[in-house]
Parts: structure tokens; C-alpha cells; sequence
């Protein structure tokens, strides 16, 4: 690559975001690159099990997907974007199929008769999915399909550090045009110059000890947006996920609430059931329950997990329900027809992120943004269940669109960048000072602005992060960037916003649950948590 490349789009993020904006573009003859850290395999999309969510049954409507998406958001979801995104549903699996995409049909002699599974909170069968590795068969065709576009170059192995505007450059105006990159091969730093940029860099739930999410979860897009001068939202709701193997060899595997449906039950360390305690529902409670129930009982007793066991099942029974499970733990040393599994519940799903309107546009001309990374008010206090690949979908296509009606009206050519300044900074004395500081940040976040907060874990967090941050800034502007360093560096920014959002919200709703505040507020009080770069004290 030379020191400056040009595209008419730079998309930074090759998960379902990235990937369908970046199909789109191309597809109507824009020159796009694709900016991936890792590969896509490697991303949430790839991960996603379950599938997507679209009122396709002819006894479903659009009306009661979005009414199952209100009761989730708990009173925070904007009707306009929820009715948006549900209306647009059967259109994103229509264009998905289109590119190949091969959901589980009813029937495969009719493989357009698509079977439909229901999940936690939808009132009916709605979720189209790829037997139980839905995001792997819609990811693999789609990086195929980039790969293989003559109109898109895939920039692999390289991670965005920041975003460049004409503000930085002190050039008039305001807007995006462009990204300086970090090559992770030859560690040099390039500059690439683009009429847009589309974020689409999934969620932060890395910033938490435990996480169901791949490495790449790192909140790299929303710390870029918001150090362009971007507005974020709602940046407390975090969903967690309640039973997540916990293994030391085991970075990130979820196991399905399927085993507690099938009748699993949870255990602490001394056999003891606890759920029933907790819930009449006891293991089959909602997730956040259920994950609450589990953060209760560790903390009280001090114990680094609880057990999982659905061995009293009939051994055939087990492995014909879970053979994937079943196999996987294998790997682990883990027999579930006889072992109990060691769990943990785990950072799931972001619900806040970059303030986007309809079209995808964020609060800086020419920077769009797509996915998880992203608040759209589709998700209000809480995620429903497979709307998230959908709201990828639907942003992408909502982007696509706008981004080719701005380019058409401004022709403007992008100004001359300059390189990546490095001359004032060294390679790192000490790299542990990187390591120790993610493993400190990730369990402080863990211990005091997890599942159940109080406004004294809050206030030791805030001061915590603010030594990190005070210390990452300085090692960030003394040293030569490496990938982690960047990480770190937006990782602990993340923490900072979510705290911040979080001692703003004086209630519990949602996934946000205070015990020094238990109530939900009255309607009329209800509002999402702003924060804005000038001024980081929450709007309304
Ligand atoms: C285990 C699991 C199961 C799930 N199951 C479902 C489900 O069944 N249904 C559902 O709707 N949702 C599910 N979700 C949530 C859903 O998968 C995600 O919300 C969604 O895939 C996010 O897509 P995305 O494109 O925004 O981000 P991702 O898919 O995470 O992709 C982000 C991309 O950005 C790249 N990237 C990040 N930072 C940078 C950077 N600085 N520079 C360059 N590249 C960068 C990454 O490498 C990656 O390619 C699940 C999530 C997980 C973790």
C-alpha cells in the first residue's frame, strides 16, 4: 500500500455489519475497502448461534415483532427505528438469500419454506436460522462474496487507530475523510483517505473480565467516534449472558440456555441448587435474572464460578440435544453426561454505542456507522433476542443508500493527508505495563460495574479508571502504538463512558440494575443517557 490509499468508502469491520455495507456499496460501482483487524470468522457475527430475527410466518406481523421488542427495551426503544428495522426484516433475509445464504428450510425439498425457532421474549416462532451456527453460514458466504468483488479490497491484518477529519487537519469544514490504520505485520502506521467512512467494529464487551464475544469486541469504533467529536448513548445497558464455560483454556464459549431448558440446573460449589431461591421460575427465569442470581451467589459466597449440571438427563438424550456442547467440552475434559460444567455469567451484547439517525449518519459529515457499535434506539434498556444481527442488516442498507445519494451531491476531491507522525515517540520500555493495566481494567469493570451495581462500586471504578486512563494516555504519547496498546488505550475509554452513564442513571431498568436505586422511574423521567465529547456530564 502506498502511504496514501484512496477509496470512494473506507468500512472499517468485516463482521455482518461491515460486510453487507460493504457489498451494497460495491455493488452499485463505489471503490470500497474493507479495514479487518482479524479475519471474519473471527468476529461476533461469525459466532451468533441462534439467528435472525423477521416476522415472516404468515400468522406473525410486524406489529407484534415490535411490541416484543418494546417489552425487552423496558421503555427505552424509539418506536420510529423499532417499526424501521421489523418493517425492514423480511427484505434483509430476502437479500441475504440472495447472496446465497442457506437458512434450515421446513422442508428441503422447499428450501424457501424457512423453519422458524422461537427464543427468550418473541410472543411466536420468528428467528430464521442456519441449524445452530447461523452466523457462520451467513458469514462465510459474505466474506466469500468481498473477497471475491472486483469492486472491494480487503485491507486484512490491519487495525484502525483513529479517525481523520478536516478539524485534525485544521482544514475548513467538518468531516470525516478517513482512518490512520496500524499495519499488524509491518507495524507501520497508513493513512487512508475515503469520500465516507462506514464504522462497523461490533461491541466492547472485552472491557469485562469474562465475555462471550471473540477478542475483536474492543470498542475500537465508538472511542474512535467519540474522539472525532461523535455523541454516545446509553452506554450502561450491557447484556450479560448468564452460563459462559469458565475454563482456563476456554476464552469464550457460551453455552446455550437450551441446557437449562432441556433441565439443566445451576449449582454452587458445595451441590447445593440455589435458582429456586431466587425466582419461582428458578432455572428457566429470564437471562437476566438468572445472570443476576449467579453474580449474587459468587460474590456472596466468594466462589470464581458455579456449576452447570444436567448429568441426571439420560446420557442419549444429552448428547442427541447438545452434540456440539457435548463434543466441545470433551475437548475441555468436561463429560456432561457425567461432570457437572463450571460456568460464569458473561459480557454479551453492548446495547449502547455511536448516536445514528435512520440513514446510518452519525453526528460528523461523511462518518456512518453499522451494527453493535452503534446505538439506534432499537434496543432501548434491553437487547431482544436475534434483533441485533437484523439491525446490521437494515443500517447496512440504510447507509448504502445514503451514502450514495451524498457522494453523487459532492464531488469534492479529499484533501492531501499527511503520514502518521512518529517522530516523537519510542518502542515501549516495559510491555507488561500494557498487560497488567487490560487485566486490571477488564476486573475492576468485572467487580464493580457488572451485573449488579451500587453506587460505591460505581464511585471506585470511576476512580480507577481515571488513574488507567491518565496512565495509558502517557504511555500512548510517549510510545510506538502496537495493537493491544491501541486496544488498552479504547478499552479504557469505554470503561470510563460506561461508568459514567451508569452513575447518571438513578434507577434500575433494564439491564442496568443499581441496588442503591431499585425502582425504575416514573414514564415521563425516562430518557437515554447522552454523553457528548465537549461536555461529558449526560443530556436527555
Ligand atoms: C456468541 C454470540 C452469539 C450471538 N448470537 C446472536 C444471535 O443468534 N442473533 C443475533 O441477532 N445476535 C447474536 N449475537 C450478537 C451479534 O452476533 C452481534 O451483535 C453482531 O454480530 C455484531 O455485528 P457487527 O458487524 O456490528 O460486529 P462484529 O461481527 O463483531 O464485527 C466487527 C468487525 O470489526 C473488526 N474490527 C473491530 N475493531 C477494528 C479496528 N479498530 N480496525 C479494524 N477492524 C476492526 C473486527 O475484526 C470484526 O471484523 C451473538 C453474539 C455472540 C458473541
Amino acid at each position: 500500500m502506498t502511504s496514501t490509499t484512496r477509496f470512494d468508502v473506507l468500512v472499517i469491520g468485516g463482521g455482518l455489519g461491515g460486510l453487507s455495507t460493504a457489498l451494497r456499496l460495491a455493488d452499485s460501482g463505489l471503490s470500497v475497502g474493507v479495514l479487518r483487524k482479524r479475519p471474519s470468522a473471527e468476529s461476533s457475527s461469525a459466532w451468533a448461534q441462534g439467528g435472525i430475527a423477521a416476522a415472516i410466518d404468515p400468522e406473525d406481523s410486524t406489529a407484534e415483532h415490535a411490541a416484543d421488542t418494546h417489552t425487552a427495551g423496558a421503555g427505552l426503544c424509539k418506536t420510529e427505528t423499532v417499526d424501521f428495522v421489523v418493517g425492514k426484516a423480511p427484505g434483509a433475509i430476502r437479500w441475504l438469500m440472495d447472496q446465497g445464504v442457506q437458512f434450515t428450510p421446513v422442508d428441503d425439498s422447499r428450501p424457501d419454506d424457512l423453519h422458524l425457532t422461537r427464543e427468550g421474549g418473541h410472543s411466536r416462532r420468528r428467528v430464521v436460522h442456519t441449524t445452530d451456527a447461523t452466523g457462520d453460514a451467513v458469514i462465510s458466504m459474505l466474506a466469500a462474496r468481498a473477497e471475491a468483488h472486483a469492486g472491494i479490497r480487503m485491507l486484512d491484518d490491519r487495525i484502525g487507530i483513529d479517525l481523520i477529519t478536516t478539524e485534525k487537519l485544521r482544514l475548513p469544514g467538518r468531516r470525516c475523510i478517513g482512518a490512520y490504520a496500524l499495519n499488524r505485520n509491518s507495524g507501520q502506521v497508513e493513512a487512508i483517505a475515503a469520500r465516507a467512512v462506514v464504522l462497523a467494529t461490533g461491541g466492547a464487551a472485552k472491557v469485562y473480565l469474562y465475555t462471550t464475544n471473540p477478542d475483536t469486541s474492543t470498542g475500537d469504533g465508538i472511542a474512535m467516534a467519540w474522539r472525532a467529536g461523535c455523541r454516545v448513548a446509553n452506554m450502561e445497558f450491557v447484556q450479560f449472558h448468564p452460563t459462559c464455560l469458565f475454563h482456563p483454556l476456554a476464552k469464550s464459549l457460551l453455552i446455550s440456555e437450551a441446557v437449562r431448558g432441556e433441565g439443566g440446573v445451576l449449582r454452587l460449589p458445595d451441590g447445593r441448587r440455589f435458582m429456586p431461591d431466587h425466582d419461582p421460575r428458578a432455572e428457566l427465569a429470564p437471562r437476566d435474572i438468572v445472570a443476576r442470581a449467579i453474580d449474587a451467589e459468587m460474590k456472596r459466597g466468594g466462589f470464581d464460578c458455579v456449576y452447570l449440571d444436567i448429568s441426571h438427563k439420560p446420557a442419549a438424550d444429552i448428547t442427541r440435544h447438545f452434540p456440539n456442547i457435548h463434543q466441545r467440552l470433551l475437548g475441555f475434559g468436561i463429560d456432561i453426561t457425567r461432570d457437572p460444567i463450571p460456568v460464569v455469567p458473561a459480557a454479551h451484547y453492548s446495547c449502547g454505542g455511536i448516536v445514528t439517525d435512520l440513514d446510518a449518519a452519525t453526528d460528523l459529515r461523511g462518518l456512518f456507522a453499522v451494527g453493535e457499535c452503534t446505538c439506534t434506539g432499537l434496543h432501548g434498556a434491553n437487547r431482544l433476542a436475534s434483533n441485533s444481527l437484523l439491525e446490521c442488516l437494515v443500517f447496512a442498507e440504510a447507509a448504502h443508500k445514503r451514502i450514495l445519494r451524498d457522494l453523487a451531491a459532492d464531488a469534492a476531491p479529499i484533501p492531501e493527508i499527511p503520514p502518521w507522525d512518529a517522530s516523537r515517540v519510542t518502542d515501549p520500555d516495559e510491555q507488561v505495563v500494557v498487560s497488567h493495566n487490560w487485566d486490571e481494567l477488564r476486573r475492576f469493570m468485572w467487580d464493580y460495574v457488572g451485573i449488579v451495581r451500587t453506587n460505591k462500586r460505581l464511585a471506585r471504578a470511576r476512580h480507577r479508571v481515571d488513574l488507567l486512563r491518565g496512565e495509558i494516555t502517557e504511555f500512548y504519547s510517549h510510545f510506538r502504538v502496537t495493537n493491544d496498546l491501541i486496544e488498552l488505550r479504547n478499552l479504557a475509554l469505554i470503561a470510563e463512558l460506561t461508568i459514567i452513564s451508569a452513575q447518571a442513571r438513578h434507577e434500575s431498568r433494564g439491564l442496568h440494575c443499581n441496588r442503591d436505586y431499585p425502582q425504575a422511574l416514573p414514564d415521563s423521567q425516562v430518557r437515554d443517557t447522552i454523553l457528548s465529547p465537549g461536555r461529558i456530564h449526560p443530556s436527555g
